[in-house]
């Protein structure tokens, strides 16, 4: 018999259990462990509430974890209720799953000042995160900023400028609906510090902005290159640029009172305001021969009152785990870090790719655990770390516990929603009765 521990049960963990699994059949018993009472990560707390069809895929992750060689450990935190030199004594490989919960800093002036918040702090506040819930983004204001061309940067924009309304279906908390439908938000700027050509947002994602009910997306077809230029893009960033093309080549609908600007080639340089963001001092760069951004030395001012800094995510470290400092992830070697210790998804390649990139890079990562460590171990495994969670008086939360959570989140929804998200870990034990 063989014993892993998974540390982290979002998309990256569930494709690496599925394929443990899969591998070593009855001869694995495989515990997904995660901080969080309700698992699935990435998939409850990043994926944006309104693109419930992505959410989907943790059906899949159901039938894994109610496989009987899997079970999920939630309610229990890697680094204090439980440490890796521990897991690894128990276990006879440890997986950290933990993707890249933290913001990358922007490093420039202004960027603490209140109403500037990173893409993980507002995603977790309309997702419901326990750790971002109370986060009160300011929306009193008519300007905000979002500052990144990637699809999280688009998420966020996209969210700031629907109604009500069009939340119909999505899992949007309640706090967040609220502000959002108080808000008095009317202009999101969108500041891409390269061009059209070179945004990392997807086609689909892209196309959605042209059908808000109260937003116009503005483009400046000044910022294109010549349309022969898309040609040599590939057939993805082609259809994004096509998308943009036409958005520049629409006026704003005098109907709708929102605008998204995209203002291509900006790199901000600073955040201004007494004691709180009021605007965002901008450069505007050109690209050199690389394709980098380089100032030109112009500058002017973009008012905003919120300010989301979506410029990508990184992975904490961990005390006594090797880390890349200079691409904020795991060092790591395919996969592995060290003997016993692995890791996978984004704590393994930093934050790229879509949900489904997980899945091959944990298949991958389980094949190599597979011919280092083979069969037939001597390890505890989930009855040592019952034996030491016991011991310190931790009480884990099983799939079952998390499945009535979910039930009681169902029964409470508002109308037209699949669920009402609790979005404390105490309200979520609290529903376990
Ligand atoms: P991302 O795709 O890496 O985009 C980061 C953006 O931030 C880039 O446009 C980058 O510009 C910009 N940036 C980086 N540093 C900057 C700085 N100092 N100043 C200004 N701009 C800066 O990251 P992401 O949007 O966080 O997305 C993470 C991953 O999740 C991606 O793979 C994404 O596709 C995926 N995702 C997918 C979906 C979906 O499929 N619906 C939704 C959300 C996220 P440069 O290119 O110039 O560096």
């Amino acid at each position: 018999m063989r014993h892993f521990a998974i540390v982290g049960s979002g998309p990256a963990g569930f494709y690496t259990a599925e394929a443990l699994a899969k591998d070593y059949g009855e001869n694995a018993r495989i515990d997904i462990i995660d901080r969080y009472a309700v698992p699935y990560g990435l998939i409850r707390f990043g994926v944006a509430p309104d693109h419930q069809s992505l959410k989907a895929v943790a059906k899949r992750y159901d039938k894994v974890a109610e496989s009987d060689n899997v079970r999920l450990v939630g309610n229990v935190t890697v680094g204090s209720d439980v440490g890796i030199e521990e897991l690894a004594a128990i276990y006879d490989a440890v997986i950290l799953a933990i993707g890249a919960p933290h913001d990358r800093k922007l490093g420039i002036p202004g960027e603490d000042l209140p109403g500037v918040v990173g893409s993980a702090g507002f995603v977790g506040w309309y997702n419901g995160h326990p750790d971002f819930a109370h986060l009160d983004p300011p929306l009193d204001g008519t300007h905000a900023a979002v500052i990144g061309n990637g699809n999280v940067a688009l998420d966020c924009a996209r969210i700031l400028s629907k109604t009500r309304d069009e939340f119909q279906g999505s899992d949007i908390v309640g706090h967040a609906l609220d502000a959002l439908d108080r808000a008095a938000t009317r202009t999101v700027t969108i500041f891409g510090r390269r061009g059209p050509h070179q945004i990392a947002m997807t086609p689909k994602e892209l196309g959605e902005l042209g059908h808000l009910q109260a937003a116009s997306p503005i483009v400046d077809p000044a910022d294109f290159p010549p349309p022969e230029a898309d040609e040599g893009l590939d057939p993805g960033q082609r259809k994004s640029i096509t998308i943009l093309r036409e958005f520049a080549a629409t006026a704003p609908d005098p109907a709708k009172p929102k605008q998204m600007i995209f203002d291509f080639f900006a790199k901000p340089l600073r955040i201004e305001g007494e004691g709180r963001a009021e605007r965002v001092i901008v450069e505007r760069t050109r690209l050199d021969d690389g394709g980098r951004a380089v100032g030109t030395g112009e500058t002017y001012e973009v008012p905003a009152s919120l300010v989301v800094s979506a410029i990508g995510y990184s992975t904490p470290p961990m005390p006594g785990v090797a880390y890349d400092e200079a691409h904020g992830h795991f060092l790591n070697d395919h996969g592995q870090i060290s003997d016993q210790l692995y890791c996978v998804g984004w704590a393994r390649r930093g934050p790229t790719g879509t949900i489904g990139t997980n899945r091959p890079d944990g298949f991958e990562v389980a094949e190599k655990i597979a011919a280092q460590i083979g069969q037939g171990g001597r390890k505890d495994g989930r009855a040592g770390l019952d034996r030491l969670l016991e011991s310190r008086g931790v009480e884990l939360v099983t799939f079952r516990d998390w499945q009535k959570i979910e039930a009681a989140e169902g029964a409470r929804a508002r109308s037209g929603s699949p669920r009402e998200k609790f979005t404390s870990i105490a309200d979520m034990l609290a529903a376990l009765g």
